[in-house]
């Protein structure tokens, strides 16, 4: 059995961890900060192209900036097998985020080189634009284009908090391609990817075998009462906003502790913003935001009309007007039941250990299995699987498994016989 090189991707992840870094000031730890299309983002790039054609990749840039390396295969022109992830970081992120599944693959491809190993379809190393979201507002940006969800010329329109726009910084940084921007559908789709969460690393379990991302729906809520002096205006005169959205915030918790959605569902008010926001003001409007979740569409669905009647219901008791929109909405995508299979059977034959996982987060993956059989390998992480964080961290180890199993997976959807 072929074995990837640890000690390899250790360095690997290392040196690419070392580009556009950032003092933590909290912890005094070294971050990573490459945000999408920044000079840092750029060196990254630049640095990961510069590896790819070290192993031998032919590498293409298309014009939303995904970069995309391949090697030849044994019947080129049969459909590649691609793996990769992203290399654009959030503001305070670590070093394994993206970078596993695009330097995993890399890996993979030295791996096969060291060992003269010809797969028969070829092999893409791809990293996508703007998977974070950081910069941009819109996450999975770079994959999004790729497979046709967001058209070209509304991507670039995007701009930042400055006003500089996704076309112009791509170009500033070189990174504007020429190549079609619609991915040719691979035959599979395959990332290795940090879990982000706590659940591998206290089940004690090697690998997380991904069964998909679960559906996300976000409601910005504005809650309108009447400003009141603190003092003088009895309690019982009030129509105060921040008190319902209080409540909401409290119902939210017990939607989720019924049990009535299963034990998966997630809520959370992440913003809450009280105008005038005075110490003796009672506030007039209260501009709030709920993150739904849930694994399978139809039960987000429930929980979301349930939330409905329940912000009318607070609103009617506070006296208050409320009105909410929905801001985001994206059903759960399955992945791919071969990918999985193939996952479990060769985690299994090195030894190692895995369950089955819902993504809690998104994944270029989730777009890319809207053209071809897709899937992804979790990695578990230390800290309980913090991340985002320069505390992000997964053993040598712990990475090696997931990109052996790539290597292993990669290697037998290479192999399979068709177009
Ligand atoms: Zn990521």
């Amino acid at each position: 059995m072929n074995s990837i090189n640890s000690t390899r991707l250790t360095e690997s992840l290392d040196a690419l961890g070392r580009i556009g870094t950032y003092q933590d000031e909290t912890t005094g730890l070294t971050g990573v900060r490459r945000l999408a299309f920044t000079e840092d983002d750029g060196l990254g790039r630049r640095h990961v192209v510069d590896e790819m054609k070290r192993a031998g990749l032919d590498v293409t840039i298309d014009r939303i900036g995904n970069v995309f390396g391949r090697r030849k295969g044994r019947d080129d022109g049969a459909k590649p097998v691609m793996a990769g992830s992203h290399i654009d970081s959030v503001a305070t992120a670590g070093r394994f985020d993206g970078c596993l599944g695009v330097l995993g693959a890399l890996e993979v491809v030295k791996t096969l080189n060291d060992t003269n190993t010809h797969t028969r379809r070829p092999l893409i190393v791809a990293f996508f634009s703007e998977e974070e979201g950081a910069r941009f507002g819109t996450d999975m940006l770079g994959s999004a284009v790729a497979v046709g969800r967001i058209p070209l010329e509304q991507a670039y329109a995007l701009t930042d908090r400055d006003g500089k726009s996704v076309r112009a910084e791509l170009e500033h940084i070189g990174f504007l391609g020429t190549a079609n921007e619609r991915l040719t559908p691979p035959h599979a789709y395959v990332e290795c990817h940090i879990e982000q969460g706590p659940m591998l690393r206290a089940a004690n379990v090697d690998l997380g075998v991904v069964t998909g991302v679960q559906a996300i729906c976000w409601h910005e809520l504005t809650v309108v009462g009447r400003s009141a002096h603190a003092g003088t205006t009895p309690m019982n005169l009030r129509a105060d906003p921040g008190v319902a959205v209080s409540r909401i915030q409290l119902a939210l918790r017990e939607l989720v502790r019924s049990g009535r959605f299963g034990d998966s569902l997630r809520a959370t008010m992440g913003v809450t913003q009280f105008h005038p926001g005075l110490v003796n003001v009672v506030p007039n409007r209260v501009v709030a935001t709920v993150d739904l979740r849930h694994p399978d569409d139809t039960v987000l669905q429930r929980a979301e009309a349930e939330l409905a009647a329940l912000y009318a219901s607070i609103a009617a008791e506070e006296k208050v007007a409320l009105t909410h929109k929905r801001t985001a909405r994206t059903p759960n995508v399955a992945f791919a039941s071969k990918v999985q299979e193939l996952v479990a059977r060769f985690a299994t034959a090195r030894g190692l250990s895995h369950q089955r996982i819902v993504s809690g987060a998104g994944h270029d993956c989730q777009e890319v299995a809207k053209v071809c059989p897709a899937g992804m390998i979790f990695v578990p992480g230390e800290y309980d699987g913090i991340s985002h964080n320069p505390r992000e961290f997964s053993t040598p180890k712990q990475c090696a498994d997931g990109v052996n199993v790539l290597l292993d997976v990669l290697t037998s959807l290479a192999e399979e016989e068709g177009p």
